[in-house]
């Protein structure tokens, strides 16, 4: 037997081990998954859709923003729909306090995103953030977590300190986009220019819906100079 195969069979041996006392959970329903990389179990994954858009120089993602604000690259990892295991997951993660799953999508998305020419020599990514009070509320933000599991994977910094929300937004279901977009502006505040200047960054958020979010950072992050910006997001509404 070759040195390989036998360190191959110790590291099975190891899973096999690791996945009797911690079982990998999936991330929407908390039944046992087939491989300690699975986020969702074999029940939930022939539910969920991948969007494989990354591989698009031009997909959905970038077509969102065109003629609004220039970005490099940008895509979601899946299509959301309402009562789907994807809307599931989002749901632990932002009101249950499942923190870990925004990680863990973090790290699989990163891995995917790692061999795009487009995604690499990134210098910082940074997550949309959440007003300090809502915070507070929550004990973290649900997009910093998935910018800390994509930072592990691409091996680039992810930073909470550069772009700050000054604003809680209110609800904006009763609002058009024109209104919805002068009641985001203004809601974030860029904090460190001097970090981001010349650089190329990745902005990412938990869900792309109305753009109307990620544009406004964008914007903001534009106000220093020759900033390159692209996005990414876990879902996108379709
Ligand atoms: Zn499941």
């Amino acid at each position: 037997m070759d040195l390989s195969l036998i360190r191959k069979n110790i590291s099975n041996s190891f899973n096999c081990f690791l996945d009797l006392l911690y079982p990998n959970l999936c991330i929407a329903c908390e039944g046992r998954t087939h491989g300690r990389e699975e986020l969702f179990c074999l029940s939930c994954q022939y539910q969920v859709h991948p969007t494989y858009m990354e591989q698009l120089k031009e997909n959905e993602f970038t077509q969102h923003f065109k003629g609004r604000i220039p970005i490099v690259a940008g895509a979601s990892l899946y299509y959301y729909s309402k009562g789907s295991k994807v809307q599931k997951a989002l749901e632990l993660l932002k009101y249950r306090g499942e923190y870990e799953i925004g990680i863990r999508i973090g790290q699989h998305f990163g891995k995917l995103l790692k061999s795009i020419e487009a995604f690499q020599n990134l210098d910082y990514i940074i997550p949309v953030p959440l007003h300090p009070k809502r915070k507070i509320q929550r004990g973290y933000n649900q997009s910093a977590q998935f910018a800390k599991g994509l930072s592990d994977s691409l091996a680039c910094p992810y930073r909470e300190d550069i772009l700050i929300r000054t604003k809680e937004t209110i609800t904006q279901t009763t609002k058009n986009r024109i209104e919805r977009n002068q009641n985001i502006q203004s809601a974030f505040q860029l904090k460190r220019p001097d970090l981001i200047k010349g650089s190329y960054v990745l902005l990412v958020d938990d869900i792309l819906t109305t753009g109307a979010t990620l544009e406004s950072c964008a914007l903001t992050l534009q106000q220093t100079e020759q900033v390159a910006i692209s996005m990414a997001t876990i879902a996108i509404t379709s």
